[in-house]
């Protein structure tokens, strides 16, 4: 084995064990920061044992991907906000789809010929490459096709709501096995080329068939199993081209991807297929159905004075942060106001929704931005039981994850899914701009409960008020 590629095997194995380690890291939120760390020098370490290969004939190509793909990223990551990190990551995976899919289709020319005339280019294929290219075409173009769906959901330039008719899951079971059929055929016949591009525009159109029934409240679902597919597709590459860090890399994505997805939906109660056939979701945001139910009952405004009354005599708070905490960016006026009644005597916990926000963490992320020890930070599970025994439950730009028809109304779509406890407290204090939904688009009767104040406004700026309030009463 030549010097060069000895050193790429051990920059592989290095960028494997970097990777898994990163990983690992990311299990704890304290270790999270150089489990990133890690996994980016993994990253760049398997890189550059790839330029060491001697089949490169220029680097001219390469080095103009480098600067149009590393231009794209930093002016993504810069420009994006927080709270637009599901549709940044819808957007890369769609990119990683694209990228896998082309991949398959350049090995497939190479070494088959454009028309799939293998004699031509004196190379072959064995039964397994052809088998994990055509896999790695059907996943990488449902990849593509599917994240740009999800991205638009999220981003309002498509309808959020499921569109949806009837026999759609029946015609997407459909082309799923058709799809897999033809991988098959691949196999036996790997000089029809006609076939093997028929496999990507069937990719193509299941990742838009697949993802415009489902509702834009499970769009981040869906986006870590299409997260999940993007790996398996990396994976399947690897193979096609023997290249091991792809396919422990690819495996790694496409396994945690899934073990994400899966805890997703067992954090909203759904069944994974219920969220990939259920067409569950609205556009979310809009007012509450007029005169029924929640929205028909009288709603308790309160004033930030009154609000702060009832601060300064509490004992213990438990804050509820949720997706408006992040639209208001108000994590750092939530620690101001807990530092002033933790002053005052006051125990402040925090009690963290696995689904509260957009994403996975969303709020251990903001928080911990703020620097709120991880010690008063709460699961659900852990705390769910002290709020009956909680002067103030007080939630911040959270709606659904507090809203009690989950427990009680079998008719709500969210019904089974575990929700904080708020309405157990001594007093519920809700900060939020208006009486609007949250993402799922229903009513909460939390809202209209009797020892519910309403202080409506940005969170941002309510709270900092509060604080002042707080301290001056
Ligand atoms: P919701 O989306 O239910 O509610 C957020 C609330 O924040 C809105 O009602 C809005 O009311 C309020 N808000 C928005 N901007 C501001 C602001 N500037 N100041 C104050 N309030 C504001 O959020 P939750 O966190 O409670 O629930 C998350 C939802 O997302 C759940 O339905 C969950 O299932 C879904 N989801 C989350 C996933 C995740 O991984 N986190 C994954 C899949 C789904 P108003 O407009 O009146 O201010």
């Amino acid at each position: 084995m030549s010097l060069n590629l000895q050193l790429i095997h051990l920059a592989y194995f290095v960028a494997s064990l970097l990777f898994i380690l990163g990983l690992r890291g990311m299990g704890d939120p304290k270790a999270a920061r150089r489990g990133m760390g890690l996994a980016a020098l993994g990253m760049l370490i398997a890189v550059v044992g790839t330029l060491l290969h001697h089949e490169i004939i220029t680097f001219k190509w390469i080095a103009l991907g480098v600067l149009i793909g590393g231009g794209i990223g930093v002016a993504i990551s810069i420009s994006i906000p927080m709270t637009k990190m599901p549709e940044r990551i819808a957007l890369s995976h769609s990119f990683g789809g694209l990228a896998v899919a082309l991949v398959g289709v350049s090995e497939y020319v190479r070494h088959m010929g454009l028309l799939g005339q293998s004699p031509a280019t004196g190379l072959h294929m064995t039964a397994f490459q052809m088998g994990a290219v055509s896999f790695e075409l059907l996943l990488g173009a449902i990849t593509f096709t599917g994240s740009v769906m999800a991205f638009g959901k999220l981003q309002g330039i498509i309808a959020g709501r499921p569109l949806t008719f009837k026999g759609l899951n029946a015609l997407n079971l459909t082309m799923l096995a058709a799809g897999v059929g033809l991988v098959i055929y691949m196999v036996m016949f790997p000089d029809d080329a006609r076939v093997f591009y028929s496999i990507a525009v069937l990719g193509l159109v299941l990742g838009v068939s697949l993802v415009l029934p489902i509702g834009g409240a499970d769009m981040p679902v869906i986006i870590c199993l299409l997260n999940s597919y993007a790996g398996l597709a990396a994976s399947a590459s690897g193979f096609a081209l023997g290249n091991n860090v792809l396919i422990i890399c690819g495996a790694l994505d496409g396994g945690s991807g899934f073990i994400l997805a899966m805890l997703m939906s067992k954090a909203m109660n759904r069944s994974f297929a219920n969220v990939i056939f259920g067409a569950f979701g609205t556009d979310g945001g809009a007012p509450a159905a007029v005169g029924a139910g929640a929205a028909a009952a009288p709603v308790n405004e309160a004033s930030v004075e009154e609000a702060a009354e009832l601060l300064k005599a509490a004992t213990s708070v438990i804050v509820i942060p949720g997706y408006g905490m992040a639209v208001s960016q108000a994590q750092h006026a939530v620690r101001d106001l807990a530092s002033v009644l933790t002053a005052n005597g006051a125990t402040v916990r925090y009690a963290i929704h696995p689904v509260a926000g957009r994403m996975p963490g969303h709020m251990n992320v903001l928080l911990a931005e703020a620097n709120i020890p991880y010690e008063q930070l709460f699961d659900l599970d852990d705390i769910n039981n002290d709020f009956a025994q909680t002067d103030v439950a007080l939630v911040v730009g959270a709606n659904d994850v507090v809203n009690p028809a989950a427990k009680s109304n079998p008719g709500s779509p969210i019904y089974g899914m575990p929700v904080l406890n708020a309405d157990q407290a001594r007093t519920v204090m809700v900060l939020k701009r208006s009486m609007n939904t949250g993402f799922a688009g229903i009513e909460n009767e939390l809202f209209v409960q009797k020892n519910t104040m309403m202080v409506l406004g940005d969170a941002k700026k309510t709270l900092t008020s509060l604080t002042t309030a707080v301290k001056a009463a």
